[in-house]
């Protein structure tokens, strides 16, 4: 009987419970045997796994976090480190892995598969959705909508106030969150890192006056050393614009939990079905995507080119619409 091993790594997402489950159920009814393994690759060199049954993963699709908790590894990262966790897993006679995790599980993920000729499918499990290959990775929808709810409610008070907000959003270096959680939200403007200059952003901002017809203003910021940061931004205009009233909210981590959507739920449920079948058709350092409402296998070294475009189209559609 073939064994196989499911981890989650790096930044936790809502939807990898969901993950957890598809890939545990699907791969026990193609007659595999399946093991979880602890915190990532911490938990794989240190040997922290368990057999699991279809049980171990009952009543978590709708649970945010990992059950399977998730971890950082610096020892993953040399060849000892991974020399070790190879060792972990032929005592096991675990065969495959299943990595759930964002740029940097895949990156180690295609270090470790090209290293030891080991096959590894990958999930695409991060809020950011910042993997090429994927219409939308596993979290990315439930972190939208947890923005767009606080948007909502900054709003009431920025209204109240006739204050300019600066929100600033996850992303690490991607603005699809700051810019669809800006559309979704109706905020006036979004500063992302794919935009060459920031300064063109935000002069572009105040060249506009904040729409003085407006009561408020929400600018939602991509959180990225590019981007300077909603703390950075605000320090700016007050400093040249002295007369707006300006606060900054940063909505950190809370952006990261939740029970996730209904499309986070089925798109993990999809991925991880559709990561057994990539096993069973002998399939190795693919990442699992959407595109199109169809299943596609991205190779490793594509995803995680981080060049992952963003759509003029929206960032047309934001500017046409905030006038
Ligand atoms: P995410 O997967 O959310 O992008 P990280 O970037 O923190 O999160 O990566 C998670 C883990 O993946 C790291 O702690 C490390 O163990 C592993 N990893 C990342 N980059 C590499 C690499 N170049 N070589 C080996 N392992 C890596």
């Amino acid at each position: 009987q073939r064994a196989i091993g499911i981890l989650t790594s790096g930044g936790d997402a809502p939807g990898m419970n969901a993950a957890i489950r598809a890939v545990t159920r699907a791969a026990i009814f193609a007659g595999f045997k399946v093991f979880g393994i602890m915190r990532g690759y911490k938990g794989l060199i240190t040997d922290e796994i368990e057999e699991f049954s279809t049980q171990n993963v009952s009543n978590i699709i709708q649970r945010g976090g990992t059950i399977l908790k998730t971890a950082r590894c610096k020892e993953f990262q040399t060849k000892e480190g991974r020399q070790c966790a190879y060792d972990v897993l032929q005592r096991h006679g675990i065969s495959a892995l299943v990595v759930i995790g964002g740029d940097g599980s895949l990156t180690g993920a295609r270090i470790f598969a090209n290293e030891f000729q080991f096959q590894i499918i990958g999930l695409p499990g991060t809020i950011d959705n910042d993997l090429y290959g994927t219409d939308s990775t596993i979290g990315y929808d439930t972190a939208l909508n947890t923005i767009m709810d606080c948007v909502d409610k900054i709003r009431d008070t920025a209204t109240s106030h006739e204050r300019l907000f600066f929100i600033e959003v996850m992303g690490r270096d991607a603005g699809f969150l700051a810019l669809n959680g800006a559309i979704a939200s109706g905020a006036e403007a979004a500063i992302i890192p794919e935009v060459a200059t920031q300064e063109d952003q935000l002069d572009e901002l105040i060249a506009n006056g904040f729409r003085k017809s407006k009561n408020s203003s929400i600018v939602l910021v991509a959180e990225s050393p590019s981007t300077g940061g909603a703390m950075g931004l605000a320090e700016r205009v007050k400093k040249e614009y002295p007369n707006y009233d300006v606060r900054v909210s940063i909505l950190g981590h809370l952006q990261r939990g939740g029970s996730p959507t209904a499309y986070d739920r089925i798109l993990a449920s999809r991925m991880g079905a559709a990561a057994v079948d990539a096993l069973l058709d002998d399939q190795r350092n693919v990442m699992i995507g959407i595109k199109n409402d169809e299943i596609v296998y991205v190779p490793f070294t594509k995803a995680i080119k981080n060049d992952k475009p963003i759509n003029r189209e929206l960032m047309s559609t934001l500017r046409r619409l905030s006038i």
